[in-house]
């Protein structure tokens, strides 16, 4: 057997989460291993390109208004291929058709009267019961709730089902009915605590960063603030730029830019970790590698999914907590086009598909979102389908049955699509950590347990967020405390 590599850290799993994880330290350590199962980094971001289209197979697009990876890669060099889209609408499936989203939804909330009160998704009830939360009280539970009971006591059990429901759910694949409120969209915890009416909440933040400009003060009386508001509410349309940056060529090059970085050898790829022990060699842990290897250090950022933590971490309390959080199969199946044979128009983001209404999750319209992803006179389109959905879809199913589902799924909504140029489907199993009610009194519970194992560190999805900036700033998170560095606001 050949002797133990001594580092000063480890990080285990090359995702966004471990990759941003080993840059950071790489900035305060002399030896550093990342240690990678499969033969290439990225985890669940990856970009191919096919017959002139480029796929990205995974997430394809992060938020800006959480800035750490926008940051990062304006600190990789990535700025000038930061490139954002003008396509903003979208669409849901609603009784056999496409429907617009009211314009002015903010985080599911509404912020505009008049197309609320325009769309079909809605009936009479549904729109008086939406815009009740202005008035109407309902006391929160003292503890937890889900996403669907949240907003069906601000909003009425309709506009949660057609509007809300699928806004909030989507990036989880997850089921409204057991996604915990505090856990997915704290910020609508808060808007409530202080304001109780989400609408009446956004609108005095909005005042308030509005604040210098004339005229924008909040009224002192009551009547003075419902007239304000008001206004606020039946105020023209305003284009407000896009929330989301993609990169140019692909999410694949903020991975592939994190790689470039770490020092020579620093990444193992191709091997999984089946052990982690205490001590060895003098230093406080050993990770055990399938290969044989063995690998010494003071320091081990776990960056995997919970279940995979789970199996490594030496402390069956925590092992049982990690494997606790559940997690969720899906697929994407993209689907090449000629645009000349599709008739739909394809302008907008894409369309969501609530519960009851059909078998896909969402499609995006991959090329009117983004450009570069498609040839001259071609299409992409991309499908989101299993999750809560249909659980055991994407395990069970062949990948030609998951095209033809997709094939038959997208022309309901956006009739005759023609002969498909190019069909892929990417399996994600067990990759969507669903944070449930009931999850931040898990994180509590895994934090104390974490104390005992000095060294150790857990980053990911699983945890504190799924989009990519939150695994960025996880993964960087636990790399300063790793090195004893302070960790910076949350
Ligand atoms: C289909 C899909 C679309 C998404 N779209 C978006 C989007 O548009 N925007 C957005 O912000 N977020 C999106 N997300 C969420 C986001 O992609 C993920 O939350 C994020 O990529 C998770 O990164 P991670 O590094 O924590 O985990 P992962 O990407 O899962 O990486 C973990 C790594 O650990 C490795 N590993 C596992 N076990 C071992 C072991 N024993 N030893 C060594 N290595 C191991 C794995 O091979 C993997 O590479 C999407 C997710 C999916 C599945």
């Amino acid at each position: 057997m050949s002797a133990p590599i001594d580092v000063q850290a480890a990080v285990v799993g090359a995702g966004i989460t471990g990759l941003a994880a080993a840059y950071e330290l790489s900035k305060g350590t002399r030896s550093l291993l990342l240690i990678e199962s499969r033969d290439r980094v990225g985890g669940n971001i990856r970009t191919e390109r096919v017959d002139g289209f480029l796929i990205d197979a995974g997430p394809d697009s992060f938020v800006r208004t959480k800035p750490e990876a926008t940051e990062l890669c304006r600190e990789l060099g990535l700025g000038d291929r930061l490139v954002t889209t003008q396509a903003r609408s979208v669409f849901i499936a609603h009784r056999g058709r496409l429907v617009a989203m009211p314009a002015g939804m903010a985080l599911a909330v509404p912020t505009r009267l008049g197309p609320i009160l325009r769309t079909p998704l809605l009936g009479l009830g549904g729109k008086l019961r939406l815009f009740g939360d202005l008035w109407r009280r309902s006391s929160p539970p003292s503890d937890d709730e889900t996403i669907g009971d949240f907003v069906a006591r601000h909003f009425g059990a309709e506009a949660a089902e057609r509007l809300a429901g699928p806004l909030l759910s989507g990036i989880y694949a997850g089921d409204v009915t057991a996604l915990s409120i505090q856990a997915t969209f704290p910020q609508l915890v808060e808007l409530e605590r202080r304001h109780k009416s989400l609408i009446f909440g956004l609108f005095a933040a909005q005042r308030a960063r509005a604040e210098g400009e004339p005229q924008q003060a909040l009224p002192s009386s009551r009547l003075g603030q419902l007239f304000a508001l008001l206004g606020w509410l039946r105020r023209a349309s305003r284009h407000a730029p896009s929330p989301f940056y993609s990169l140019r060529d692909g999410m694949q090059s903020l991975v592939d830019a994190l790689a470039a970085r770490l020092p020579e050898g620093a990444i193992r790829l191709g091997v999984p970790v089946t052990g982690l022990e205490a001590g060895g060699a003098g230093r406080r842990w050993t990770l055990r590698l399938k290969d044989g290897t063995c690998v010494t250090t003071d320091r081990v950022v776990l960056a995997l999914p919970a279940h995979g933590a789970a199996r490594l971490v030496p402390d069956p309390i925590l092992s049982e907590l990690l494997s606790g959080i559940v997690y969720l199969s899906t697929a994407t199946v993209f689907v090449g086009l000629d645009r000349a044979e599709v008739q739909h128009p394809l302008k907008g983001v894409g369309f969501m598909v609530p519960h009851g209404q059909g078998r896909l999750l969402a499609a995006t319209w991959v090329s009117s979102k983004w450009a570069g992803r498609a040839g001259e006179g071609t299409a992409l389109v991309r499908a989101f389908i299993g999750g809560a959905r249909e659980a055991d879809l994407v395990d069970r199913s062949s990948d030609d049955e998951l095209v033809a589902l997709t094939f038959d799924e997208l022309t309901r909504w956006m009739g005759p699509l023609g002969e498909p140029r190019l069909a892929r489907v990417y399996r994600y199993p067990s990759s969507n950590p669903q944070p449930l009610v009931g999850h931040l009194a898990r994180m509590e519970r895994i934090r104390t347990r974490l104390e005992n194992l000095e060294g150790i560190y857990l980053a990911g999805a699983a945890y504190e967020g799924v989009g990519i900036p939150d695994c960025v700033r996880q993964g960087q998170r636990a790399a300063r405390a790793a090195l004893g560095l302070p960790i910076g606001s949350p």
